[in-house]
């Protein structure tokens, strides 16, 4: 009844923690380094996720929804369109270039810090938006 089994100082071991990260861009909004332009991404400051770079706009096919990091896929996304928000500001159309699957992701253009490269949004949204799925 009375075991205590080596439940000494020697208990914590950091090499028992379990491999949950299974991509390096983490869980929520961690920062990252974009695997397309090698920025060192920064996490937002204002509370939603951070899943594509600033510089360049490409994400990653990591998200099921998101913010949760459960896709396997990894692939890179490859910004493909703009399109006006029903709430304001823009939505990125990000396609993931592995898989083909689309994901609409919020720009960040008003991130103090690391805010998503206007011009790059600008010319996106000169682009012809295709819509397939
Ligand atoms: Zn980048
Ligand atoms: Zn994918």
């Amino acid at each position: 009844m009375n075991r205590s089994r080596d439940q000494g100082p020697h208990r914590r071991s950091q090499e028992e923690e379990p491999h949950r990260r299974r991509n390096p861009i983490g869980r929520g909004n961690d920062g990252f380094v974009c695997e397309h332009c090698g920025l060192e991404v920064l996490p937002l400051l204002q509370g939603s996720y951070r899943n594509h770079c600033p510089a360049c706009l490409w994400s990653r096919h990591v998200d099921v929804v998101p913010g949760d990091r459960a896709e396997a896929c990894g692939g890179l996304m490859e910004p493909v369109g703009v399109k006006g928000s029903s709430a304001g500001g823009w939505d990125i159309v990000h396609r993931c270039v592995r898989c083909g699957a689309t994901r609409v992701n919020r720009a960040a253009l008003d991130d103090p810090r690391q805010g998503d490269a206007w011009e790059l949004i600008e010319a996106l949204s000169r682009l012809p938006l295709r819509r397939d799925s």
